[in-house]
């Protein structure tokens, strides 16, 4: 599997801060790139999608909080949800380079370029043109390895829309080797063996500093006016708009020079 490197972060960081400009602002910064009014049907339509989603999950009684998302993986007990994730396609040969995931051109497509896109075109999402990494080459071998931390697996495969079928067990091999082949989405809702604690401590309570974690030192970090500092080396780490950059100084100054600067 590919992973991002540190270049690929850069590009996904100055890809983001010219898509919201875009997006929320109104500015055509990115050519081809959904506008204001295109982003907010596709949003709404995911949030109406995500709601009916959550809701369901409460009724199975799972614990729903982003403040929880990190106790829910982690814990005994903890539960992963996730749902429109790529699995790898083995029908598909790469004849030519489709229009960009998410653009105008590709929103109007008909049926027939569609169904010809799905076998023949080269995926082209449109972070990849700024150096970010797309997962859509996970195998369903690989995908299998990251579930093997739960206990309890719901797994399904959705190919072509409408072919859908579960990963475990496999009920009806037919299915399940035509989604194989077309490759899709994966939607998953797992849990770990065990109970999930009742006290719940504060996120910030459970920071790790990065700098002592890399030589195997587990020590918290606290805050300290405007920044967190770590109780044994003392680095401190900057907050801005609220938001807590926990990164190593030499990280920091790759990702986020112009607040390195001022640390
Ligand atoms: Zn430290």
């Amino acid at each position: 599997m590919k992973i991002q490197s540190t270049e690929a972060k850069k590009g996904e960081i100055e890809f983001r801060r010219k898509l919201a400009q875009q997006q929320l602002g109104g500015a055509t910064l990115i050519a081809d790139e959904l506008d204001k009014a295109a982003i907010e049907q596709i949003l709404s339509e995911r949030m109406i999608k995500t709601y009916d989603q959550i809701s369901a999950l409460r009724t199975k009684g799972v614990c729903i909080s982003p403040y929880a998302e990190i106790y829910r993986v982690l814990t005994p007990g903890g539960s992963m949800f996730f749902d429109e994730e790529p699995f790898r396609k083995i029908l598909h040969i790469n004849l030519y380079v489709r229009d960009k995931s998410y653009s105008m051109k590709a929103l109007n497509r008909g049926a027939f370029k569609k169904a010809m896109d799905y076998f023949f075109a080269a995926q082209l999402c449109n972070e990849v043109g700024h150096g970010i990494v797309e997962n859509d080459q996970i195998s369903l071998k690989e995908w299998k390895n990251a579930f093997k931390p739960f206990s309890e697996r719901n797994v399904s495969l959705t190919s072509a829309r409408y072919i859908t079928t579960p990963m475990y067990p496999r009920k009806n091999p037919l299915l399940f080797s035509i989604a194989y082949l077309l490759g899709g989405n994966i939607s998953a809702l797992c849990r770990k063996a065990g109970q999930i604690p009742t006290v719940f401590r504060p996120i910030h309570e459970t920071l790790m500093c990065p700098v002592c974690r890399e030589i195997g030192v587990e020590s918290g970090v606290y805050l300290e006016g405007k920044v967190y500092k770590c109780s044994r080396c003392g680095i401190s780490y900057p907050i801005h708009d609220g938001i807590l950059f926990l990164f190593t100084p030499e990280k920091l100054h790759e990702l986020y020079p112009e607040l390195a600067k001022n640390t």
